[in-house]
Parts: structure tokens; sequence; C-alpha cells
């Protein structure tokens, strides 16, 4: 996946093919669905929940940048007359951070910031000095690995690059690293800054 090519060994040869993706994927919480819903209860023991959960190795877990929980939406909110954003605008402000990774990258081999190796993420994704004591708390208490977190500094510079900011802020850190694994996480942990994660952990 990180080396973006794909290597076929066979007996007399071995082969290796371009393979740079973006993987997208959905899971359920547990066999029967319904773990964590507020209005149905799951029907699985603990015990099963979490040999299912462990069905994704977290070596893959944490090289997947954005991990979001989808709960059950509510008819109220699904028949809300309050305008949404429009997926035209939300179209423009992706085209517009893709525009401003491209003019980033001018002249390198790089097309966006998913690409970006160690020696990029230093010179482009500094950080204030509230954003550099965040990912060192964030580290600690979090146990993250190294891996994970070039990969929270890419993502927040992704987050800014929406925003139209040219400096990361400890906002988009802080968003950035909301989106890691739960499974890694523990509830209500201080970043530091003003910055809590209220997460639960499952
Ligand atoms: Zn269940």
């Amino acid at each position: 996946m990180e080396d973006r090519v794909v290597t076929i060994s066979r007996a007399k040869t071995t082969m290796t093919f371009p393979a740079n993706f973006m993987l997208v994927g959905a899971m359920n919480p547990c066999p029967c669905g319904y773990f964590g819903d507020p209005a149905k209860e799951c029907t699985c023991s603990p015990a099963i929940v979490a040999r299912y959960q462990k069905r994704l190795s977290g070596p893959l877990l944490d090289r997947i940048d954005i991990h979001v929980e989808v709960p059950r939406v509510e008819y109220d909110k699904l028949a809300t007359e309050v305008p949404l954003e429009s997926s035209h605008s939300i179209r423009a402000r992706v085209e517009g951070a893709r525009e401003r990774q491209s003019q980033r990258f001018t002249g390198t081999h790089l097309a966006c910031n998913a690409e970006m190796g160690p020696g990029e993420v230093r010179e482009y994704c500094q950080l204030d000095d509230g954003g550099r004591s965040l990912p060192r708390s964030a580290m600690q208490q979090l146990q993250m690995s190294a891996r994970a977190f070039q990969r929270i500094l890419k993502l927040a510079r992704t987050i800014a690059d929406l925003a139209g900011e040219g400096e990361i802020a400890t906002a988009h850190l802080a968003e950035a690293i909301q989106y890691r694994p739960r499974r890694q996480m523990g509830a209500g942990i201080d970043l530091g800054c003003g910055h809590e994660l209220s997460l639960e952990v499952v």
C-alpha cells in the first residue's frame, strides 16, 4: 500500500506492477450490526464483538488515514428542511485544495499531500507553537506510532488546504487526530491547548 506497487511472485518469476490507489471501505461494528446503536440493542456478546473487530489487523488500520463512525440518522434529520451544503460547493472546495497542492508541489514528482514522504512532511507541515505541543501529548496518550504521526500531519495539511489556510492551525491538527482508529483511543483525552478528544472506547 505505501510503496504503491504490487509484487506477484510465482515459481519462475517475480513481477512488480504499479498500484497507486485510494482505499475506501466500510464495516459493521459487530456481526448483528447494532453495536453502539441508540435505538436497537446489539445481540452479540462482548467476546464476539471483540473477535469481529479484530478481523482488521492493527497495522492495516494504522495505514487508513480517516476513520469515521456513521451512526443511525434519525428520521427527523433526514426530513429536515435546513439547507445543507450542496455537492457543487463541496466540489469547488476540493478543487481549490487540489489546486493549492499542485502549486505546492510544482517542480517535484508529487501530485498531492498523500504522496509526501518524511522529508516533504518536514518541509510543508510546519506547526505553530500550540500545534507543536499537541502531537507530543497525543502521541504519548494515544500510544501513536511514528507512522501514524506522519499520516496525521499529512491529513492536517489537507484539512488546512480545504479551509484555504496557508498554515496548519492547532484546530486542523486536532481534527486530523480525531480520525485515528478509535480502538487505540481512550475517552476524554486531554490534548492540551484547550482541545480534548471525547471519543467512546469501542
Ligand atoms: Zn451486535
